[in-house]
């Protein structure tokens, strides 16, 4: 008997599951006094009562078996650990950076950097500044430039890498500020706050050409450098028979290092690095990590932890889990389109991104129209996704407020996490409080802290 091939184009989750946790219903009236009571910040309602939880995808994922088995073979010793060396190995093998530092996560890694690099009115060009970079700029007395190609501003523009960086504008910065108030040159892959869109390797070879051309230190925000990878493989010329892990290392070798969070493409709950091959300044940031972070051996990470990331980082790379990855948000984004629902296209790698300006016109951007989607969403089906607008970036450095150039909600996928069904039920939610947009009102802030204010801002709704 001779029976013709399979193929099927059900693209089906790689990994089966041995491990559950149970998730809470509640009911429309549970959750609005839970989010009342939360000053109606989904940021400080209690996990518990979120059914799905796509705040962040952000130390979120499921580790692997294979992670949790060498967590437990972990060396804890404080210098020196073999959990280390793999560590290092695995970093060093995947960027081809000589140095690696350990940090508890993405942030301490940019706070190290930054304070060494930045001073009072210095300049950083990112594409998009992610949250924690730009604070980490602006806390050192520097600007954050951001400098995304005009598609990358536009929802609805179809764009296969919109998270490029516009090179003219570069170096048109570079001109007028000049080199020695450039103290680094920074490319996020792919670009979280602008959409989870990817960089093209043609972009960051050019870049990478105009800081070298300059003298400027080029340094990559890699915290999703393995979606990337993928993106990269599946849309630019050239890389379709290149393995995800060999676009990766000719990625970072443009660069002269890069600040990660593992919590990200590390496939990890914690942890993060920074990695470079300057000498001189890789002392100097050995010495602040020891002042904050820990021993340059451990740096703010258990030796588990270490182990979780050097096997997380090769996970991350593996073709059919990126395949089922970047499938399975997609999947997402396009039931929402084909339901009339405005979001950032393509979609991107680790979240579907709502447009709630064109979403909700009635609600003015400074009365935070993407945060009053979220709230809406909770309250109807119990899933917390995030605001990336004017809550998160319309506080200026000098305290006033100015609208954020886009009023998104990321609805931001756990690595591993959820099932097809559990992605069906989200979209129901999302059309059903699509369906009934015009009800949906403003917000006002009632008291929030000077940096990050979305972590912590109370609001209330307005009339
Ligand atoms: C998450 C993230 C960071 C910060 O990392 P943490 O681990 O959260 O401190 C920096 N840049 C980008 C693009 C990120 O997504």
């Amino acid at each position: 008997m001779k029976l013709k091939p399979f193929k099927s184009n059900v693209i089906i989750e790689p990994f089966r599951i041995r491990s559950v946790e149970p998730i809470r219903f509640t009911t429309m009236r549970d959750r609005e006094k839970l989010l009342h009571k939360a000053s109606w910040n989904p940021f400080l309602l209690k996990a518990a009562d979120v059914l799905i939880d796509l705040l962040t995808d952000s130390g979120t994922g499921a580790m692997s078996s294979r992670q949790w088995s060498a967590m437990i073979e972990s060396d804890e010793s404080y210098a020196g650990s073999s959990s280390f060396y793999k560590f290092e190995s695995a970093v060093r093998d995947i960027t081809g950076f000589k140095h690696v530092i350990p940090t508890h996560q993405g942030r301490a890694a940019e706070n190290i950097l930054f304070s060494l690099l930045v001073t009072d009115d210095d300049i950083i060009p990112n594409n998009t500044h992610f949250d924690t970079t730009r604070a980490h700029v602006e806390h050192q007395g520097g600007q954050a430039l951001d400098l995304l190609i005009e598609e990358g501003l536009q929802p609805l523009t179809i764009h296969p890498f919109k998270g490029n960086m516009d090179t003219e504008k570069l170096e048109q910065a570079i001109l007028k500020r000049g080199k020695d108030n450039i103290p680094v040159i920074m490319l996020t892959v792919t670009n979280n706050s602008g959409g989870g869109q990817p960089v093209s390797m043609a972009n960051v070879r050019e870049v990478s050409r105009i800081a070298r051309e300059h003298g400027i230190p080029f340094f990559i925000d890699a915290c999703r450098f393995a979606e990337n990878s993928w993106f990269v493989k599946i849309r630019e010329e050239g890389y379709q028979d290149k393995k995800p892990i060999d676009i990766a290392r000719e990625l970072f070798s443009y660069a002269d290092g890069c600040t990660m969070s593992a919590k990200k493409d590390g496939m990890s709950n914690i942890g993060g690095f920074l990695a470079l091959n300057d000498d001189d300044l890789a002392r100097e940031c050995r010495s602040l990590s020891i002042l904050t972070e820990g021993f340059p051996t451990y740096g703010g990470m258990a030796g588990y932890d270490m182990e979780a990331v050097a096997a997380g980082l090769y996970e991350a790379l593996d073709e059919g889990y990126l395949r089922y990855r970047i499938r399975s948000t997609a999947y997402l984004g396009d039931k929402l389109v084909d339901a009339g629902i405005s979001i950032i296209q393509p979609t991107g790698g680790h979240a579907v991104y709502i447009d709630a300006k064109h979403m909700l016109p009635h609600i003015p951007p400074l009365e935070y129209p993407a945060w009053s989607l979220t709230n809406a969403l909770y309250l109807t089906g119990g899933v917390r996704s995030v605001e990336i607008g004017s809550v998160m970036f319309g506080l200026q450095p000098d305290g006033s407020e100015k609208p954020a150039p886009m009023e998104l909600v990321r609805l931001a996928i756990p690595r591993r996490v959820y099932t097809q069904s559990h992605i069906d039920f989200l979209a129901d939610v999302v059309i059903h409080t699509y369906n009934q947009r015009e009800k949906l009102g403003g917000y006002r802030i009632t008291s929030a802290p000077k940096v990050l204010r979305h972590f912590s801002a109370e609001l209330e709704p307005l009339e």
